[in-house]
């Protein structure tokens, strides 16, 4: 980038494409050419162990994930992420009930998942497990060629700085948020969602049991249609939308023994939710 000197007062400006703008300007930035997203680590797999929907349901379902993470893990590249659950949202209502503001509840999330991910890192310990920072994440290549299973913990941090809701002060960039951003950052091969349920149904299935299977639909289908309630948060659907190097993210049952390795396979077993 060129150097200019200005005529009057001789000051340096470095010349850019941006200077000047407000950053603001729709036709500026539907004008602005910027070169495709470079796909980080293509190779690696962004995995999410459900905090409410597997992590708490404790030896009935964790031994049995964690198990298949250390089997896959001599095939595949994954980096392991974890939500909060039961104890976010027992701390998020005492929270709520007591007025705190959104960041602080968010902050809350924040400091759950990483129990989490370190409970994650320790049982995977044997088989290479690590609890990394999200700051490790551009060191990803260093941890697998020392064999390790990264993990780290899905709230994205936004904590004090976290947008309050339209309605309510619950956060809505969660666990499943954070997981597909960082899948997105990193250019990920397949995001995967690990969670109690088959995958994606019309309704909640523990509420109506009648609730019909959705194996497959896409982020804009889900977004225009008006499901009351989903398996993952709603944000995820813009953000997957809007990727440029995300095809799909992809839900499984944890609690289904061979539905993690079947989808890391590329098998089309849960739901999947492709970016269109
Ligand atoms: P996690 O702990 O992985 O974040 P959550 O408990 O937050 O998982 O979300 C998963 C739960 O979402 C499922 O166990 C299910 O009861 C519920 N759910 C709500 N709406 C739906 C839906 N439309 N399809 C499937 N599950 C749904
Ligand atoms: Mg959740």
């Amino acid at each position: 980038m060129p150097l200019m000197r200005e005529r009057d007062s001789k000051r340096l400006h470095i010349k850019s494409r941006l200077m000047g703008e407000s950053l603001v300007s729709e036709s500026f930035i539907d004008s602005l050419e910027v070169a495709p997203q470079r796909r980080l680590f293509p190779d690696v797999n962004v995995v999410k162990i459900g905090g409410q929907s597997i992590c708490d349901r404790g030896k009935k379902a964790l031994p049995a994930v964690i198990e298949e993470i250390a089997v896959n893990s001599k095939e595949h590249k994954m980096l392991i992420m974890t939500g909060g659950g039961t104890r976010s949202r027992h701390i998020y209502a005492i929270g709520l009930e007591l007025g705190m503001p959104t960041g602080v509840i968010a902050a809350f999330g924040s400091s759950v998942s990483k129990q989490n991910a370190l409970l994650v890192a320790t049982m995977l310990a044997p088989s290479g497990g690590v609890e990394i920072d999200h700051e490790s994440i551009v060191k990803l290549p260093n941890y697998f060629a020392q064999g390790c299973i990264p993990v780290t913990h899905a709230m994205p941090p936004y904590d004090f700085f976290a947008i309050p809701p339209a309605k309510g002060r619950i956060p809505i960039h969660r666990t499943d948020v954070g997981t597909i951003l960082l899948a997105d950052l990193i250019g990920a091969r397949s995001c995967i969602f690990v969670k109690d349920e088959r995958g994606l149904y019309a309704d909640d299935p523990k509420k109506n049991p009648d609730a019909e299977f959705i194996p497959h639909t896409t982020a804009a289908e889900l977004s225009e249609g008006k499901l009351d309630d989903l398996i993952i948060e709603r944000p995820c659907l813009e953000i997957l939308h809007n990727s440029q190097v995300l095809d799909s993210v992809q839900i499984v049952n944890g609690l289904e023994k061979g539905s993690l390795t079947k989808a890391l396979a590329g098998d089309h077993v849960g739901t999947i939710i492709t970016n269109g």
